[in-house]
């Protein structure tokens, strides 16, 4: 028994798609077997079922390549690394993809996470124990000392629990990259840099080119993909010298980096949707406010965007990313943010920001064969939306206008459930943002306060 799928307009995914009253038809394995117009699409057979969105937007489920299922909206990287036990962190990112599945996302790549989690996750799901989206996993970062994920001082190391796994020599990078591909990883996540600058303010990458060079050919050798973190100029070079099939921001690449990206046909997951919350979120208050964050976030954000139009007009392929699992990127929130800063700020159509986060980031995902486009053959994974994001992209961040979504032809129906931060992830001991000086407590209660107001 079939379904077919009336739809008012259907974007199927390939660039410039959108065409009015077509139907598709989903077989019983959940595949489609024919695209076309309503007009002269085959009657359905007794028993098959119409689902009719002819008032309705239809296009394939959306893709972030960029969402940390394992960080449970973190607001510090000790309890991304720390309190919680694996286990736990499991089954809430179990919790939280269903919150991604919910705002239309059937799709995401959970980029670098301690021990099995997001493996864990995809399986669970794939085993059709639990809803939910397409799972890409990764395991632990590969780091060194100068990389991300590498927070703690030198004393104390990555600790076992933690997303970032220090290796200090090719050797041992080979070897983690052999154990995570046994244990069934779909990618490998290198941390190419992280906050190491030369006095010139450069950011240095991590690796050497050599070590790049050799743990992306083991990986590759293995079948895996390889995505990387990279801020940094000689970071984002090295990772396309290597040939990575991912590179995660890229903010200050140049012409060497962008020559050796169209070379190696590297994608860039851009992930402004992550500096942008920052900025425009992050209340006066917060440690991020107070440590001068958001106008250096501001100033790469600038310069972020002027680099990545011009990868851009290079014909880089872009993905669509949001780095969702920290505070200011929670789970289902502000995915489809990233669609709206490709219009805005990197000279995107419309249509063009919805086939990144369909065909082109199904590039990278596991099972992309078959995401990403409604296309005979292809997996019926689709939403329908009310309005239409090619008027208006933002219609997408509007969860009360995800009407349905769909993976494999059958509709996930997710409950929206609540829940309280503080039993879910925020077990660091902070207790105080400020220092209650005499001078301080004056400043904020005022002279006549309390026993201040006696001793005077
Ligand atoms: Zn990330």
């Amino acid at each position: 028994m079939s379904k077919h799928v009336r739809c008012g307009t259907l974007f199927t995914g390939a660039a410039d798609s959108a065409a009015t009253d077509q139907t598709f038809i989903v077989g019983d394995d959940g595949r489609i077997l024919h695209v076309g117009p309503t007009a002269g699409a085959p009657p359905p057979a007794r028993g098959d079922t119409v689902l009719d969105y002819s008032d309705r937007f239809v296009m394939p489920g959306l893709h972030d390549v960029h969402t940390h299922l394992a960080y449970g909206n973190a607001k510090t990287e000790e309890d991304i690394d720390l309190y919680a036990p694996l286990e736990f962190r499991a089954l809430r990112g179990l919790f939280f993809a269903q919150k991604c599945i919910a705002a239309g996302y059937t799709s995401i790549c959970a980029p670098g996470d301690a021990g099995q989690i997001s493996l864990s996750v995809r399986n669970a799901i794939r085993a059709g124990l639990f809803d939910g989206p397409r799972v890409t996993a990764a395991g632990r970062y590969l780091t060194t000392r100068q990389g991300l994920t590498d927070w703690y001082p030198s004393w104390i190391g990555a600790p076992e629990t933690s997303i970032g796994r220090l290796v200090a020599s090719k050797d041992e990078a080979v070897e983690e990259i052999r154990v995570q591909v046994k244990n069934g990883v779909d990618c490998i996540k290198l941390a190419m840099d992280g906050f190491h600058r030369r006095a010139n303010g450069e950011l240095v990458a991590a690796f050497t080119q050599d070590e790049t060079t050799v743990m992306v050919q083991e990986a590759q050798r293995l079948g895996k993909k390889v995505v990387v973190h990279a801020r940094g100029r000689e970071a984002t070079l090295y990772s396309a010298r290597a040939g990575v099939d991912l590179i995660f921001h890229a903010y200050y690449l140049d012409d060497e980096c962008l020559d050796a990206l169209v070379k190696s046909g590297s994608a860039i997951g851009p992930t402004l949707t992550f500096p942008r919350n920052i900025v425009d979120f992050t209340q006066p208050h917060e440690p991020a406010h107070l440590k001068g964050r958001i106008n250096d976030t501001q100033r790469e954000f600038e310069v972020a965007c002027e680099n990545l139009r011009r990868a851009k007009q290079a014909g880089v392929p872009m993905m669509t990313g949001t780095d969702s699992g920290f505070a200011v990127t929670p789970y289902g929130e502000w995915h489809a943010r990233e669609l709206e800063i490709f219009v805005q700020h990197l000279g995107f159509t419309p249509a063009e920001a919805l086939h990144a986060a369909t065909q082109v980031t199904a590039g990278f995902m596991a099972e992309g064969d078959r995401t990403g486009l409604l296309a005979p053959g292809m997996a019926a994974d689709f939403i329908v939306v009310d309005g239409s994001p090619l008027q208006n992209v933002s219609v997408l961040l509007d969860k009360k206008r995800i009407l349905n979504v769909y993976i494999d032809g059958r509709e996930m129906r997710i409950p929206a459930r609540g829940y309280d931060p503080r039993k879910v992830t925020d077990f660091a001991w902070t207790n105080w943002t400020d220092l209650y000086t005499q001078e301080r407590v004056a400043e904020i209660h005022g002279h006549t306060r309390g026993s201040l107001a006696a001793a005077e």
